[in-house]
């Protein structure tokens, strides 16, 4: 036994110490079993069916040799019955039973065989029963315990049988026994490492394979984390819109697309009436407050296709996309009567507030979407002049 850890393996067993790794080593590796089973159960069924050929032509038919016939009958269903079952359920092949049970009754069949020829006894025989044997070790796979516990007591029944036919000796001892004894070391020793190797590369390959998941899964978080930082990086923390970059990016974008397919672009800028003095009555942080209440109620007055941004202090911005300037209009007017009906509570009771919005659209003269911009921000200071509280949209005369 060495370490204790899930991938730990049994001497003795050739198989992990876990039944619960053991379990899963079968089912990942059942699949890649399947093919060659089925096809190693095809020719046991093709060697059973030459090897009952061959006695049904040397031996009498009568009750002793019937059963002998019923048996190897057996055996060539059970292949062929097994190569099917294989494909459609590999996992009841690799139990390890069904490949016993073949072994026990190939072992049987062929000592029932052997007694029957008794008269003419031939010397393959021992090359059959070796072949059998290395069958058993090296071309079914098996459970190491379950191929251990068929090929030894097969070879020691084979070897009393042998010794009964010649003379008790201490050559003829040596001359079965040595054949035997090794091909039995040669073929536990074989199928021991083949099991064991199987079983470590696969617990490699599954090891492997977990590092990979979490190498991946930490790139995933990582790169979730980056995208995060980098929206946190364009976004206002206080308005929780658009920051001043990300929004002249986005509006950059929309001058180009609008521009490209003749399309109507109009933006707004609306600042609040003296916040100031919001500032100066209620305090810093009830202006901080008012702004982001201001964020809050953009965001969802707006179409999933406008973008607002806060571009410094207690100035907003809209982008609308595919509006004229008329329509941005009517979109600033509705703004302006919802932030005149709005009250923000505060520990100075109920603060009501005013904006004056400029409204301009891009010109066929605009250079970039700066123009457009600059044309809204006088549209605002004529607001602020003419006594706050509205909206104003600068002309959209390419001459002026
Ligand atoms: P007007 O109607 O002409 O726009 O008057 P106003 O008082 O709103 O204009 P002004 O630009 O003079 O003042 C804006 C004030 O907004 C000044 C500044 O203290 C305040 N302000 C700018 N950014 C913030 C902020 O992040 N939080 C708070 N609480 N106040 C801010
Ligand atoms: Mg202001
Ligand atoms: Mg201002």
């Amino acid at each position: 036994m060495t370490t204790k850890n899930n991938y730990s393996l049994s001497s003795w067993k050739a198989q992990f110490l876990d039944p619960k790794t053991e379990s899963s080593y079968r089912h990942e590796t059942v699949q890649t079993a399947r093919y060659y089973h089925t096809y190693a159960f095809i020719l046991v069924a093709l060697y059973f069916f030459l090897y009952s050929t061959f006695d049904f032509f040397t031996l009498n038919i009568n009750n002793i040799s019937l059963p002998l016939f019923a048996i190897e009958s057996s055996l060539i269903f059970l292949g062929l019955i097994f190569s099917v079952v294989s494909r459609y359920n590999p996992i009841f092949i690799s139990s390890g039973w069904p490949i016993t049970l073949i072994e026990i009754l190939g072992f049987i069949s062929f000592f029932f065989s052997l007694l029957l020829h008794s008269g003419r006894w031939i010397p393959p025989s021992e090359i059959n029963f070796i072949f059998m044997v290395i069958s058993v070790y090296l071309f079914l796979p098996n459970l190491f315990s379950l191929t251990v516990l068929t090929a030894i007591p097969a070879s020691l029944i084979f070897a009393i049988i042998t010794l009964g036919y010649s003379r008790l000796s201490f050559p003829n001892l040596f001359m079965i026994g040595l054949p035997l004894l090794s091909i039995n070391l040669l073929g536990a020793l074989s199928a021991r490492t083949k099991n064991i190797q199987k079983r470590n590369d696969w617990a490699n390959l599954v090891s492997q394979k977990k590092v990979h998941t979490q190498l991946l899964q930490e790139i995933s978080i990582r790169r979730q984390l980056e995208e995060r930082l980098r929206q946190i990086a364009r976004l206002d923390a206080l308005s929780g819109l658009n920051n001043r970059n990300a929004f002249l990016d986005f509006a950059n974008m929309e001058f180009q697309r609008a521009r490209r397919y003749a399309d109507p672009l109009s933006l707004m800028i609306l600042d609040v009436d003296f916040f100031k003095r919001i500032n100066d009555n209620y305090g810093h942080a009830t202006g901080d407050e008012v702004i982001k209440k201001i964020g809050q109620l953009l965001s969802h007055a707006i179409r999933n296709i406008d973008i607002a941004g806060r571009l410094g202090g207690e100035e907003f911005v809209i982008l609308l996309p595919h509006a004229p300037i008329e329509a941005a209009y009517e979109v600033a007017e509705r703004l302006r009567l919802a932030f005149r009906d709005l009250h923000i509570e505060t520990h100075k009771g109920p603060l009501f507030l005013t904006v004056s919005i400029g409204i301009a659209q891009c010109l066929q003269k605009d250079i970039g979407i700066e123009a457009t911009l600059s044309r809204a921000d006088k549209a605002l200071y004529l607001a602020k002049e003419s006594g706050r509280n509205q909206a104003i949209a600068a002309s959209t005369d390419e001459a002026e």
